[in-house]
């Protein structure tokens, strides 16, 4: 018996929603948000009405979102056993990302049924935004202009159908398995892997590599390679599992950029390639390892990035 209660996104998708047509706007023009990202199934409620944006569920869980959890009410109590069962079904990388996204107590917020991101300032592709709805006309062809597979449309989200956290039953029926993420590695380098290809509109061959194993334990940031021996596609070492999916992906749309270069160098015009086909830039975190996540730009990092051996 499931001792936590999630909201699953029974229609595949996540909402935000925003105080004004004039919020959905700036989102869309600065394609990050400034603190936490904050998200609702369709089964959750905001007080917010002025337009929505739903997103896929599971773009937005490459990005590093996850579900808030509560303890379920016709359950015994039993925090850590829950937390055990959150990690088993897949919902959280680790204990700490569990802990993190648990709900207030009572039913303080579990009727937002929110999803929220594990850190700051993320970023989106404005492409992958699939529907959006405003209160009002004005500004209507300013957001199809700035979010083109979008489907914009007049009036108000649906919203609060079915909130099984707040009814208490905890009537959990997905697991995060069923958007096709797994905790064995392959998968979620082969998820970065299909998530660039289908960006880029061509398949994407990659392995493991020994090669590519010495590489990255010569030097930390390396991860991936292309062109060895003559071979058009991606290696991949196998300590790139261990990666949050931004830098996957990240990495993996600089490979492809090397791949559409041809055999010859460039670091940078790999990155702005890559940047180009998931559609933002490709930045460097704090280890300098590239990530669509916050970062800075490549010559920054490399010169105060930290080392981790
Ligand atoms: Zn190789
Ligand atoms: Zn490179």
């Amino acid at each position: 018996m499931k001792l936590y209660c999630i909201c699953p996104p029974r229609d595949g998708l996540l909402y935000v929603d925003l105080p004004s047509p004039n919020h959905v706007l700036n989102l869309l023009l600065t394609c990050q948000f400034k603190n936490h990202a904050n998200f609702r199934t369709i089964d959750g409620r905001t007080p917010h009405f002025g337009g929505t944006i739903a997103f896929p569920a599971d773009y937005l869980v490459m990005l590093g979102v996850r579900p808030t959890w509560y303890v379920r009410k016709d359950q015994p109590a039993d925090h850590s056993l829950a937390i055990t069962q959150l990690l088993q079904d897949g919902w959280y990388e680790d204990e700490l990302a569990a802990e993190l996204h648990e709900g207030g107590g009572g039913d303080q917020y579990a009727a937002e049924c929110e999803w929220r991101s594990t850190s700051n300032g993320m970023r989106f592709d404005p492409r992958m935004v699939v529907r959006i709805w405003l209160k009002d006309r004005e500004l209507i062809e300013s957001v199809r202009e700035f979010a083109p597979n979008a489907r914009v449309t007049v009036g108000r989200a649906p919203r609060g159908k079915l909130n099984p956290c707040r009814m208490g039953s905890g009537d959990v029926t997905h697991n995060r398995r069923e958007f096709g993420y797994r905790r064995n590695g392959k998968s979620k380098v082969q998820k970065a892997i299909d998530f660039v290809a289908d960006q880029a509109g061509f398949n994407v061959s990659w392995r493991w590599c020994r090669e590519a194993d010495a590489e990255h334990t010569e030097s930390p940031r390396q991860y991936m390679h292309t062109w060895h021996d003559g071979w058009d596609g991606i290696c991949v070492a196998r300590a790139a599992t261990e990666l949050p999916i931004q830098n996957l992906v990240a990495l993996v749309a600089h490979e492809v950029g090397h791949l559409i270069m041809g055999d010859r160098p460039g670091e940078l015009e790999a990155d702005r390639i890559g940047g180009e086909i998931v559609g933002g830039l490709v930045k460097y975190d704090e280890w300098a390892v590239q990530t669509i996540g916050p970062g800075v730009d490549r010559k920054t990092a490399l010169k105060h990035y930290r080392d981790p051996l």
